[in-house]
C-alpha cells in the first residue's frame, strides 16, 4: 500500500515527510496529507469498495495509512435513514440521516478519527496515545486504547456531562478533568505535547486523525448509489468535520467514483458557540474566539482550529450556516426522536434545528437530496435532556387503574 506522498502545508506549500508533525516550521500553517490520486484511481474502483467490509476501512487508499488498519476495524459505515417523517415535517422531499449515534464502539463519529489516528500511532512507534476532548474524543480513545494496547492519557473540562465521564472511565485510563474550558485544555496539551513523546491525536496525530472524518463523505455518496446529495448540514466544534466531507466528495470525483461533487456544506452551531457561522454570516474569514456557554458541550470549541478552513468550504460551495438556542437544541433532539425514533446528543438536536431554520429560510430547496449528519448517541448526555421531558403515567398495578389513566390520555 502507501498511497500518500507527504504532509504539505495548507499556507505556504512547504512540503514535509509523513511524520507525527502538525505545523508548518516557516508560516506555522497547519499540514496536510498529499494523496498520490493518479495511483488511487488504478487502484481502486466501486465494485472493489462494494465487496469489502461494512467499515470505514473499505476507503483505505484515501486514508492515510501505509500499513494494514490496526484499530477501529468495527468503525463506520453507518446506517444512511431515509428520514419520511421528519421529510415531512420540514417540508423536505429527499432527507436522509447519517446516523452515527450508532458509530462503533463508541456511539459517535469520533470513532472514525480515532480509528485512523490510533494506527497511524502504531505505524509511528509510539507507546501511549493522548487527546484533548469535549467528550466524544475521550470515550473513543479511551475504549479504542485500550484495544488497541495503548497507555492513555485523556484530557477534559472538569465540567463535563457526567455520564461522558463515567463512559470514558469504564475503560480505565488516565483521566485529566482539567479546571477550564476546551480551549484552555487544548493549550495545555499542547505544552505536554512538546514534553513528552506521546501521540495527541488531535494535536500531533492531527494531519492523519483529521482524515478520518472523510469516511462519512465517502460513506454518504455510497449509500446514495455513488453520487454526492445536493445539500449536507454538519455540526462544527473544530470544523475539521466539516471541511473533510467536503473534501471526501472532491476527492471521489478526483479517483472517478462520483461523477459530480457540487454539494451544498452548511454549517451548525449553538448560538452559544458560533464563531464559525458568526464568519459566514458577517462574510468574514476571521474567526473571532468566544467564551462558549450552551449545552451542545460536544462542540463547545470557543477558538476553532479549522474555523478558517470551515468558512472557507462553506462558501467554496454555495452553502450558509445557522445557530440556535439551547431550547431550539432540546426541540431538535425531540423532534428527531419522535419523527425518526433516532435519539441524539445535543449536537444532533442543533444539527436538526438548523435544517429547520436553513429549510425555513430557502437555502435548502424542497425537491433537492439533502443529509443531516447526527454524530453522537443521546444516551450519552442525557443531563441535558432533566426536567425537560414530560414525567411517566404511574399506576397501580391493577387494569382498573390503567384504564382510569387511560380516559386522561384519551382526553
Ligand atoms: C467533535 C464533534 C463534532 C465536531 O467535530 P469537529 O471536527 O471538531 O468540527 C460534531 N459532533 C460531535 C458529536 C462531536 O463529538
Ligand atoms: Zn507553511
Amino acid at each position: 500500500m502507501g498511497f500518500v506522498t507527504g504532509l504539505k502545508c495548507r499556507e505556504c506549500g512547504r512540503q514535509y515527510e509523513i511524520e507525527p508533525i502538525y505545523v508548518c516550521e516557516f508560516c506555522f500553517g497547519p499540514l496536510e496529507v498529499v494523496y498520490d490520486y493518479k495511483k488511487i484511481k488504478k487502484a481502486i474502483s466501486r465494485k472493489r469498495i462494494e465487496k469489502r467490509e461494512a467499515n470505514l476501512w473499505r476507503y483505505k487508499e484515501l486514508l492515510p495509512i501505509d500499513k494494514e488498519p490496526q484499530a477501529g476495524l468495527y468503525s463506520g459505515f453507518t446506517p444512511l435513514v431515509k428520514a419520511d417523517n421528519l421529510g415531512k415535517e420540514l417540508g423536505l422531499k429527499e432527507l436522509y440521516i447519517k446516523d452515527d449515534t450508532v458509530a462503533h464502539p463508541t456511539f459517535s463519529f469520533k470513532d472514525r478519527v480515532v480509528a485512523v489516528a490510533l494506527t497511524k500511532a502504531k505505524e509511528f512507534g509510539f507507546d501511549t496515545v493522548a487527546c484533548a476532548s469535549t467528550g466524544n474524543l475521550a470515550h473513543s480513545v479511551s475504549a479504542q486504547g485500550a484495544k488497541a494496547g495503548f497507555k492513555r492519557f485523556i484530557f477534559i473540562p472538569a465540567t463535563l456531562e457526567e455520564s461522558k465521564i463515567t463512559s470514558s472511565l469504564v475503560f480505565e485510563p488516565n483521566l485529566i478533568a482539567v479546571d477550564g474550558n476546551y480551549d484552555e485544555v487544548n493549550r495545555l496539551c499542547s505544552e505536554i505535547a512538546n514534553r513528552y513523546r506521546w501521540a495527541f491525536v488531535n494535536i500531533n496525530i492531527r494531519p492523519f486523525y483529521a482524515e478520518g472524518s472523510k469516511s462519512i463523505g465517502f460513506e454518504i455518496a455510497e449509500q446514495l448509489g455513488w453520487k454526492a446529495p445536493d445539500n449536507v448540514i454538519v455540526p462544527c466544534a473544530s470544523g475539521s468535520l466539516l471541511t473533510k466531507i467536503w473534501k471526501a466528495f472532491k476527492e471521489m470525483k478526483e479517483v472517478g467514483l462520483i461523477k459530480e461533487a457540487d454539494t451544498k456544506v452548511f454549517a451548525a452551531q449553538a448560538l452559544g458557540c458560533n464563531p464559525i457561522v458568526t464568519a459566514i454570516k458577517n462574510d468574514t474569514d476571521v474567526i473571532r474566539p468566544m467564551k462558549p456557554d450552551t449545552v451542545a458541550k460536544s462542540l463547545a470549541i470557543g477558538n476553532p482550529a479549522d474555523g478558517y478552513y470551515a468558512y472557507a468550504a462553506v462558501k467554496e460551495s454555495g452553502g450558509y450556516g445557522e445557530e440556535v438556542t439551547d431550547d431550539e437544541i432540546i426541540e431538535g433532539m425531540k423532534l428527531l426522536a419522535r419523527t425518526e425514533g433516532i435519539f441524539a446528543e445535543t449536537a444532533g438536536g442543533v444539527t436538526v434545528a438548523v435544517t429547520k431554520k436553513l429549510v425555513e429560510q430557502g437555502y435548502i430547496g424542497k425537491n433537492e437530496v439533502t443529509v443531516i449528519c447526527v454524530t453522537g448517541n443521546g444516551l450519552k448526555t442525557r443531563e441535558a435532556l432533566e426536567g425537560r421531558m414530560s414525567s411517566p403515567i404511574y399506576i397501580k398495578p391493577n387494569i382498573d387503574a390503567f384504564e382510569e389513566a387511560l380516559k386522561k390520555i384519551k382526553a
